[in-house]
Parts: C-alpha cells; sequence; structure tokens
C-alpha cells in the first residue's frame, strides 16, 4: 500500500475540475482529460448548486465562484397546473440559499478555478482503454495506471479517477457488467429568455423564488426578473425514452407546439414562457436518467466519483452538488490514507447518501408524470404533507459539511477489488 502522488481525471465537468483542485491541496498532482475540445457539454439549461454543493467548493478552497454567475433562490413554489399553491419550501434555516446558475457558465466558472489553482486540463481526450499494472519489488517497478485516448495518446499516474459523467467509459472499464442509466419516464426540456422576451405585466417577476406547476400533462419550473428575461425547464411523461440526438432530430419548432398542447389545459400562463421562447434558445435534453446504485466505485487503481458513481435523475436538484462533494472527499481520503484504504473508506462514506437521494428523486418524478387518480391525490396529499412533515426530511441532504482539516479514518468498508487490465471501452 501506498501514498499517491498523481492522478488522471477522466473527464471535465463539475466533478473533474473539482477533484483537481482538492487533489492539488491535498498534495496530489492531477490532470484532466476532457474528451470534447471545449468546456461545455452542449445541455445549456440550468442547475441547482446547493448549499451542501457551495460547502463541498468551500472545503476545496473554491469558496466564491459560483457567487458571481449564480442567482440565489430563497424558496421553491409549487402549483398545480389551476394554479392552486401546493407548497413552498425556503431556504432551510441557518443555510445559504442554493444558487441557479447556466450550466456553460458553471463550467466556465470551475475550469477557470481550476486554472488559477494550477490545476492542468487537456480537451480532445477521449478515454477508450485502461491499463493498470502493481509494483514489481524485484524488477524494481512501480505500480501505476495508465489512461489510453481515442487520438493513440497516453497518460500514466498512480491512480486515475473516472469523473465521466451518467455514461461513464470508466465505469464500463472496471465493470462491464455495471449498469446502464435508467429511463425515469420523463422527456426533459428548457430555455432561456433574454431581456425583453416576456412582458412582466401579463407573468409576475419570480425575484428569488423558482416557481415549479404540476401541469395535468407535465411539469414545468421557471424563472423571470423584472426585465423579462429568465429561463424554464419542462418534464414531458413519456413512456419510451429518447436519446438527446433523436430529440433534437424532431426539431425545436415542433416541441415547443408539443409542449404549448401539453399545458393547454393549465390555467397558469406557463405556454407565454413557452410562446416566447427563441428556437434558438431551446435546450432538448431528451431522456432523464439515473442508476440507483452501480455495485462497483473502485478496482484497483481506478475509482469513480460524481455520476459515474451516483447519477441522480435532474429532479433531486443534487447531482452537482453531490458530484462536488464527492470529489472533495475522495482527495481527503488519498490525503490521509493509503491506497487502497483511501478508497474503500470514500465509497463507505458516500454510498448510502447518495443513493437515498437517487430515491428521493424518483419519488418527485412519480409525482411529475402522474396519471388523472394519482393526480387528484397528489394535489389533496402534498399541501398536507408539508404541513405534517418535519422540514428536515426535506433539507437533510442540504445539511451535509466537509471539514477539510478534520483527518480521515480508515472505515471498516471491504477490500478493494483485484487489478485488472482493460482493453478497451464500450463507450
Ligand atoms: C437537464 C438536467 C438538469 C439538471 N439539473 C440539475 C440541478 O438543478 N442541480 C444539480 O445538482 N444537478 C442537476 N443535474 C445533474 C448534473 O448535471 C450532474 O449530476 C452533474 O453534471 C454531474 O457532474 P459530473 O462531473 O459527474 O458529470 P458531467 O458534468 O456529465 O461531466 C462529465 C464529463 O466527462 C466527459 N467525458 C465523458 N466521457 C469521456 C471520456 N471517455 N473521456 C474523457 N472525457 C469524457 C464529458 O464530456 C463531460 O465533460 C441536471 C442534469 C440534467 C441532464
Amino acid at each position: 500500500m501506498s501514498r499517491i502522488r498523481s492522478a488522471i481525471v477522466i473527464g471535465g465537468g463539475i466533478a473533474g475540475p473539482v477533484a483537481a483542485v482538492a487533489l492539488g491541496k491535498a498534495g496530489i498532482e492531477a490532470t484532466v482529460y476532457e474528451a470534447y475540445q471545449t468546456t461545455a457539454d452542449g445541455v445549456g439549461g440550468t442547475l441547482g448548486i446547493a448549499p451542501n454543493g457551495l460547502d463541498a467548493l468551500a472545503a476545496a478552497g473554491l469558496g466564491g465562484i459560483v457567487e458571481p454567475v449564480g442567482t440565489p433562490i430563497t424558496t421553491m413554489v409549487m402549483r398545480n397546473g389551476k394554479g392552486r399553491r401546493l407548497a413552498s419550501l425556503g431556504s432551510p434555516a441557518g443555510l445559504p440559499s442554493q444558487l441557479l446558475v447556466w450550466r456553460p457558465e458553471l463550467y466556465r466558472a470551475l475550469h477557470d478555478a481550476a486554472a488559477h489553482h494550477g490545476a492542468r486540463v487537456e480537451y480532445g481526450k477521449r478515454l477508450v482503454a485502461i491499463e493498470q499494472r502493481d509494483a514489481d519489488p524485484d524488477a524494481d517497478t512501480a505500480g501505476g495506471v495508465t489512461a489510453v485516448f481515442a487520438d493513440g495518446s497516453r497518460a500514466s499516474a498512480d491512480i486515475l479517477i473516472g469523473a465521466d459523467g451518467i455514461r461513464s467509459a470508466v465505469r464500463s472499464l472496471i465493470d462491464p457488467a455495471a449498469p446502464s442509466p435508467r429511463y425515469v419516464g420523463l422527456l426533459g426540456f428548457g430555455a432561456r429568455l433574454s431581456a425583453g422576451s416576456v412582458d412582466p405585466g401579463r407573468i409576475d417577476p419570480t425575484g428569488s423564488e423558482m416557481h415549479f406547476v404540476f401541469g395535468k400533462r407535465a411539469f414545468f419550473g421557471y424563472v423571470l426578473a423584472a426585465d423579462g428575461s429568465g429561463g424554464w425547464f419542462a418534464n414531458l411523461p413519456r413512456a419510451t425514452s429518447m436519446t438527446a440526438s433523436e430529440a433534437r432530430a424532431v426539431g425545436a419548432d415542433e416541441w415547443l407546439r408539443v409542449l404549448r398542447e401539453a399545458f393547454a389545459d393549465d390555467r397558469l400562463r406557463t405556454v407565454d414562457l413557452i410562446n416566447r421562447t427563441d428556437p434558438a434558445e431551446f435546450i432538448t435534453v431528451g431522456g432523464m436518467e439515473d442508476i440507483p446504485t452501480v455495485p462497483t466505485w473502485h478496482r484497483g487503481r481506478v475509482v469513480l466519483i460524481g455520476d459515474a458513481a451516483h447519477a441522480t435523475s435532474p429532479s433531486s436538484g443534487q447531482g452537482a452538488s453531490l458530484a462536488i462533494e464527492s470529489a472533495v472527499q475522495l482527495a481527503r481520503c488519498l490525503r490521509d490514507l493509503p491506497y487502497p484504504e483511501a478508497f474503500a473508506t470514500y465509497e463507505g462514506m458516500r454510498r448510502d447518501r447518495v443513493e437515498r437521494i437517487i430515491k428521493m428523486a424518483q419519488r418527485t418524478n412519480s409525482d411529475k408524470a402522474a396519471g388523472p387518480v394519482a393526480r387528484v391525490l397528489r394535489d389533496l396529499m402534498m399541501p398536507i404533507a408539508m404541513r405534517l412533515m418535519n422540514p428536515e426530511s426535506f433539507s437533510w441532504p442540504m445539511r451535509h459539511h466537509i471539514d477539510w482539516s478534520a483527518p480521515v479514518t480508515p472505515a471498516g468498508a471491504p477490500g478493494a477489488a483485484p487489478l485488472v487490465s482493460v482493453a478497451s471501452s464500450s463507450a
């Protein structure tokens, strides 16, 4: 067992740059390898960074980087399609507001911060294979791992971290039987509205609230500033999934028509926001997905973080924040423990928490796709449940604090899986 000095991080989304900075803080040199030539992944919608995500960023020394590009959301207001207020959830006491941020702006902020902290990012490097080797004291060779990229280049380090998202190549390389993403029964859409798009006389600006509508046939969320700028997203129940490219092939105009129709019976002005959408600003996500459990988080010198290990559907509003938390916790484990103990301890710290949040999001997905009977029950029960429930049952995911300076002690987690050499990627 040995201390780790260098790391390859696959994926320059959210977890990757944070991991590189946190590893640097832990004295481990890390380089991020991103498949694309740019920082954004083409899905340009909004993301909420929850208080626990902000806390984890601060633990990595990245406090304050989201604030300049984020809009604070103090309250989430939920209505049904008839305009009836079902619930309103304020920020949990004592915690900062979550920040709503456009994904490309968040990626840019993370990459700028990573560069500022001296973390290297190489673009256009798509991982296709991993080779691992044990130390051989007889031949006096150290153990290590090599990443092989689609362009034929290679990179070696002590460990490799898979931060390559929900369709992780690293996940299938360390466990060819790893589960694939599961469609949660909803297609995702969104749009950005530029200033002047919407007449604030017709729809009230939302201020620091985010508004959600459980419509008759689909779910809608939006924010609107006083100048008529803002953004919205919609979740449309559909029996079968579509990939993002299949959904994009349908075209923005057609989807906007479908969505107008889906919300036509709701007594809210949401349709106005759809009508005012510039098709060029329309975002087609495709089928929304999660992975309830990933059995193998680490094998030999390779470990997973972020969506690669724990993909929650967007309904949790926690995917990015959990990705940040895992990046920071893994760095703490590697700072204080030899590998592979560090990997087992990291998994022991994280697995229950992330899988519980993935399950919570699944319940929200069912509410969004409710049929006529379930809709009546939901509209009856939600206001009562909100009144009776302990607010902690909603806020516990956000009450997560990482104390960077606290030493990590090894968990009684099971030993690491043996080393394997994997020849090719299924991604
Ligand atoms: C529509 C939508 C809305 C969402 N809303 C929220 C929200 O409000 N709040 C929230 O917290 N979360 C939200 N999420 C979830 C959040 O986006 C993810 O949980 C988060 O992006 C995970 O970060 P990550 O770094 O693990 O993966 P990603 O951000 O997906 O980054 C993975 C990176 O790896 C790269 N990559 C992939 N394969 C390879 C390879 N073979 N070689 C090299 N690089 C590779 C990709 O190009 C990408 O840049 C939402 C997701 C969606 C789809």
